[in-house]
């Protein structure tokens, strides 16, 4: 397989070269981030035809063979480059525009990045409908429910059910969470991610946004679509059946997993990482606790621009928090304030990256 990977540098990035290079795949194509150093080691090993850089970095003298793109038109240029599968490993909004990219230069997608659908759906579905290509989720939730549903029809699905870890701080109360610090938080007991989604994991924004990536992945409206705290993150996630069944995936908390089936089209190849069954718990969501999730499903249920402008006010506010510029709770206060202070319309995609970019510039100038 041909493959085309943005954001190789990030951690389902180094993931999805693992996997190449165990599989025997072609990487045609992909972005790098700063650390100069990887960018040369992955270079050399896997010598692919375009590279998309942050900027110049003297490379060009040295890979005359190499096409070298830079910043986000050179996402652009990765996406639309010759024919295969694209791998869209990139972090937060900016895997938005190479997702269109590549599906209108007919790349089936393998979808990590969650912005994608949580702000434009609509859109997307559309394109992929028109261009013939297929969508296929990383992110394990996702992974699990398109395993699940195999082999069944669709109007025989009662209701997706996604499970949450709860995060770094899923034993702590509200008032616990006055004073945390960033350290504890990017402290995840499960899995080892970026330090974004590892934020999002302990608000439930994460929670929040596969429930809307869910909603446009597999056509379930958001009444039908649930979320369960289960803290050994082995059950991926189930969905009930019509006839009360439920059917779920498990596995361990190994991303390889998802990124090979995926990459696979879905069809299983060999891959040895054996889960020892044990002890599983599960525990009903908790709104109150996890407000960001209550405000995933209004911004989702609502539509229109509304999931733009929580995705937006959430990437702003968890890098102030990054930062150290605000607390943890404040991250639930500006999401909550944008959301509440906006008029809903139906967007295009230009207005789209607009209106995230106008949100990040009013809480992070030009940062
Ligand atoms: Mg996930």
């Amino acid at each position: 397989m041909n493959i085309f990977l943005l954001g190789a540098s990030g951690s389902i990035g180094k993931q999805t070269l693992d996997v190449i290079r165990e599989y025997n795949h072609k990487l045609i194509g992909c972005s790098l981030g700063r650390d100069k150093d990887y960018a040369k080691k992955v270079i050399d090993e896997f010598k692919p035809e375009i590279v998309c850089l942050r900027e110049k970095t003297g490379f060009e003298n040295k890979y005359p063979d190499i096409k070298f793109v830079y910043g986000d038109e050179g996402l652009l240029e990765v996406s639309r480059y010759k024919n295969g599968m694209l791998v869209n490993a990139l972090m937060g909004s900016v895997g938005l525009k190479p997702t269109v990219e590549a599906i209108k230069a007919r790349k089936d997608i393998a979808l990590a990045n969650k912005e994608t659908l949580v702000m434009a759906g609509d859109i997307i579905k559309k394109l992929v409908k028109e261009y013939g290509v297929r969508l296929l989720p990383i992110d394990s939730e996702h992974s699990a429910i398109w395993q699940a549903i195999k082999g069944e029809k669709h109007e025989d699905i009662k209701k997706l059910i996604i499970t949450a870890s709860g995060g770094s701080f899923r034993d702590k109360s509200r008032d616990e969470l006055v004073n945390v610090s960033v350290s504890d938080a990017l402290n995840h007991p499960n899995w080892k991610m970026g330090s974004k989604i590892t934020i999002d994991s302990a608000t439930m924004m994460n929670k929040g946004l596969e429930v809307i990536e869910a909603h446009h992945l597999f056509d379930v409206p958001y009444e039908q679509i649930e979320t369960i705290l289960h803290q050994e993150s082995i059950v991926h996630s189930l969905v009930e059946f019509k006839d009360s069944s439920i059917k779920a995936q498990l596995g361990v908390s190994d991303m390889r997993m998802p990124i090979i089936y995926a990459i696979n089209g879905g069809n299983r190849v060999e891959y040895n990482n054996p889960l020892v069954l044990g002890d599983l718990h599960f525990k009903p969501m908790d709104f109150k606790r996890f407000p960001m999730l209550e405000y995933a499903y209004r911004a989702g249920k609502m539509g229109g621009i509304a999931p733009v402008v929580l995705n937006a006010s959430n990437e702003a506010a968890v890098t102030l928090f990054l930062n150290g510029k605000i607390s943890f709770l404040e991250i639930e206060e500006i999401v909550k304030k944008e959301l509440d202070n906006f008029e809903n319309f139906t967007p295009s995609l230009d207005e789209i990256i607009l209106m995230d970019k106008k949100i990040k510039e009013k809480y992070l100038g030009g940062e």
